[in-house]
């Protein structure tokens, strides 16, 4: 039987490279999404024509009602859940922090921390020895930005992060003896659609002279460290941190 992942945000990004990926290693996937029902699709398609097993479950994560429904909903489907890969994130449009209303920091941080912390909680429960479960590995995307801040463009969004990270490590530490492994990747700067909703679409291009690597990175170069995190091989890693940000 196929040990079972579920990506939030898989239908676009480092989820649905995240997703490829993780399906050609031999996962079920899950490809949890917003909005884009035909990018989830489209993933789901993808894998099972390269014969692998996959379903779309939309879902918003950070509501904890249809957080419950899409565990639900993939305990119903695959019985039983080996994965989870915390990538749903959001960011809004770049601004400095004195313009910013209470109402988008607290859509961010429901986003970027709330969502991944109901999504934890589903998984220990299903996964954690301690409930009867087989153990299993997390793996939270965070972001350089939650080292850097971010001045200037969102420092909410960066601070949503350093509270990920923060929520990584404890868990970790919560559950190491319960067969659960927690981790963390941070990129940087990736080529995704994700700059557009930041208003800058070709912010990427703009900042690349001022990474050490001197170019952005690919979706598919974060999903090599997360699906790496997820496996056998990171079986003595957990709340450790992958920057995968050409030196950022
Ligand atoms: P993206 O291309 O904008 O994709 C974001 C994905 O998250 C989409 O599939 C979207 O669903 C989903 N999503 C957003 N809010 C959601 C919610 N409330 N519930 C469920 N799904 C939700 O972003 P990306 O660049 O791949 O980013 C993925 C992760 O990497 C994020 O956590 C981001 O903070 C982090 N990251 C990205 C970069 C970068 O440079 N791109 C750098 C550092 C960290 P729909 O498709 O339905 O809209």
């Amino acid at each position: 039987m196929r040990k079972v992942v579920l990506v939030t945000g898989g239908g676009r990004g480092i989820g649905a490279a995240t997703a490829l990926l993780a399906a050609r290693r031999g996962y079920a996937v899950a490809v949890n999404y917003l909005r884009d029902a035909g990018a989830a699709d489209e993933v789901v398609a993808r894998i099972v024509a390269d014969g692998g097993e996959a379903t779309a479950l939309q879902a918003d994560v950070a509501v904890e009602a249809q957080v419950a429904g899409l565990f639900a909903r993939l305990d119903a489907r695959f019985g039983r859940l080996d994965a989870l890969v915390n990538n749903a994130g959001v960011l809004e449009t770049q601004m400095r922090l004195e313009s910013m209303d209470a109402a988008r920091v607290r859509r961010v941080l429901d986003a970027n921390v709330v969502g991944p912390l109901l999504c934890c909680r589903e998984a220990v429960r299903r996964m954690s020895t301690r409930h009867g479960g087989q153990g299993g590995a997390i793996v939270n995307v965070s972001s350089v930005a939650a080292l850097t801040g971010s001045p200037g463009e969102y420092v909410d969004y960066a601070a949503s992060k350093g509270a990920l990270d923060t929520l990584t490590r404890g868990l970790a530490h919560e559950v190491a003896q319960e067969g659960i492994r927690v981790n963390g990747v941070r990129p940087g700067f990736i080529y995704t659609g994700m700059h557009a909703s930041g208003g800058e679409p070709g912010r990427v291009d703009r900042v690349k002279a001022f990474i050490p690597m001197r170019r952005g990175g690919q979706p598919e170069e974060v999903a090599q460290a997360i699906v790496w995190l997820l496996s056998d091989e990171a079986s003595y890693s957990t709340g450790g941190f992958i920057d995968v940000a050409g030196g950022r």
